[in-house]
This record gives C-alpha cells, structure tokens and sequence, in this order.
C-alpha cells in the first residue's frame, strides 16, 4: 500500500514539521506529500492529486479547517479521512470537527510518535471500506 497525504496549514514552518513527521512516520508506505495554505487551496489540491489522508489545521485564512470539513461533504471527495491538528484542545473544537467528519487529532505541538498512531488509524479505515 502506498499512500499520498495533503497537509493543509497557514504555517509554511508547520508544514514542513508535519511533512517530516509523517516522513518518519510511514516511511514505508509514503508516496507524496502535497501542501495547501488554506482550506480553498486544499479543495483545489484534492482535484489535482490522489490524495489518502489529509492533514488540517483549524485557524486558516480564507477557508478555516472547519470550514473545509463543511466544503469537503459536498465534493466527490466526501469521506477522505482528515486529521485535525491544532493548537485548541477545546472539548467544543474537538467535538464539532469530529461531528464534521474528522477521523482524528492532534495537538501542537506533537511528537512525531503521535503523528504515527493517528496515521496508523487513519490506515485502518483506509483498508476496512465502511
Ligand atoms: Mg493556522
């Protein structure tokens, strides 16, 4: 199995600390790593790329997290799983992103073994179809 993940931060520094992570993490299984500043950028990135997981921070400009969870249900693209990775450890974020589809989070900063129990999890669906 291979896979392609899209991370989706405002941060261009973040990105390239959750690309590194996710590197070490699936080294064996990672194909591409693509990158979106934002929510919009995201969507557009989904149509271009074959993407597995997605990788998605909360407070973006333009098209929030949140924001892209919404978009997200009304696009072929329904169903892709989104880890959330955030600086709010807010019960209420948390809750809404998981109402909106999330399959899992993180919170920043993380360690990189962290990054590898969400992306194994994240897998599992991938591989168990509902
Ligand atoms: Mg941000």
């Amino acid at each position: 199995m291979e896979i392609n993940v899209l991370i989706v931060d405002d941060s261009a520094v973040m990105r390239k600390i959750i690309g590194r992570s996710i590197r070490q993490a699936a080294t064996d299984i990672l194909k591409e790593v693509y990158e979106a500043g934002d929510g919009l950028e995201a969507l557009a990135e989904l149509d271009k790329h074959d993407v597995s997981i997605i990788f998605c921070d909360v407070n973006m400009p333009n098209m929030s997290g949140m924001e892209f969870l919404r978009a997200l249900v009304d696009t072929k693209h329904k169903g892709k799983p989104v880890i959330m990775v955030t600086t709010e450890g807010v019960e209420k974020t948390v809750l809404e992103a998981l109402s909106l589809g999330a399959v899992g989070f993180v919170r920043k900063p993380f360690e990189a073994s962290q990054l590898e129990s969400v992306i194994r999890q994240a897998l599992e669906r991938l591989e168990t179809p509902a």
